[in-house]
């Protein structure tokens, strides 16, 4: 099957960390289509680190989504935590995403390669490059049409952002290997002023793509608020990655 991200066409993907709210996903959905975006990130279900933190909205998202895809011929990335959520989710999802603390969740990978939609395979926190293609490897088979990883930080002793964004490996995976390889600055910062350095240098490195959090009321965000870029600042981000991206 052939594959549909490649550098020369760089893929800016954009959305909430969470879905909240239908005006939260309406709004943004306007926003990426007047910027010319064509796919929507945003998850319904959390894997967050602390169980008294917002786990996610759940199935009541669906037809938020449903409606914004419609209304703004988006395509939608989401995470998925366990393979139960495949048969309520399927109909609506257009990539899946495996998120950093499932990346060896074998048994939830070897359902997703069962699956016809492209797998975006996130770094584990403390993976090396070897348990990632490892990883990856269970979703590499006939049915699967494209597995996209996702560098997005790892644990390194550097307290300098959220976590350290490994752009060696993004070279290495796309001189190296066939897989497709995507930057999610976002997780990696932390912070809004690091987003948009590490987004240009993740193009610069190779990147095929990215993942990039915004949201139309940051402060308000339930989830991972502190990395997230509003409307004006992801205009500017877009504008710079595009002229990046020609040098690349
Ligand atoms: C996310 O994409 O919102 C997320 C939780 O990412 P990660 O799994 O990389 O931490
Ligand atoms: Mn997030």
């Amino acid at each position: 099957m052939t594959k549909q991200f490649s550098q020369e066409n760089l893929e800016i993907i954009a959305g909430p960390c969470a879905v909240e709210s239908k005006e939260q996903i309406l709004k943004t959905a306007e926003f990426l289509q007047k910027a010319g975006l064509k796919i929507m990130r945003g998850s319904i279900h959390k894997p967050r680190t602390t169980a008294d933190s917002f786990q996610g909205v759940g199935n009541e998202g669906l037809s938020w989504i449903k409606e914004a895809k419609e209304k703004h011929d988006l395509k939608w990335l989401t995470e998925i935590t366990d393979s139960s959520q495949i048969r309520d989710m399927e109909a609506v999802v257009d990539f899946w995403q495996v998120g950093a603390r499932n990346m060896q969740n074998y048994e939830l990978l070897k359902a997703l390669a069962q699956q016809d939609k492209p797998v975006f395979l996130k770094r584990g926190l403390a993976a090396d490059l070897k348990d990632w293609l490892g990883a990856a490897s269970y979703l590499k088979v006939d049915k699967n049409p494209e597995v996209v990883l996702v560098e997005r930080g790892i644990r390194t002793f550097s307290d300098s952002s959220r976590f350290t964004l490994d752009l060696a490996a993004v070279n290495k995976i796309r001189r190296e290997t066939d897989y497709t390889v995507f930057v999610d600055p976002s997780h990696a910062a932390g912070e809004v002023p690091l987003v948009e350095p590490l987004a240009l240098a993740g193009v610069v490195a190779g990147a095929s793509g990215l993942v990039v959090e915004i949201h139309p009321q940051a402060d308000k965000a339930l989830c991972d608020g502190q990395q997230m870029l509003d409307f004006t600042e992801m205009e500017k981000l877009i504008e710079k990655v595009q002229a990046v991206s020609k040098l690349a």
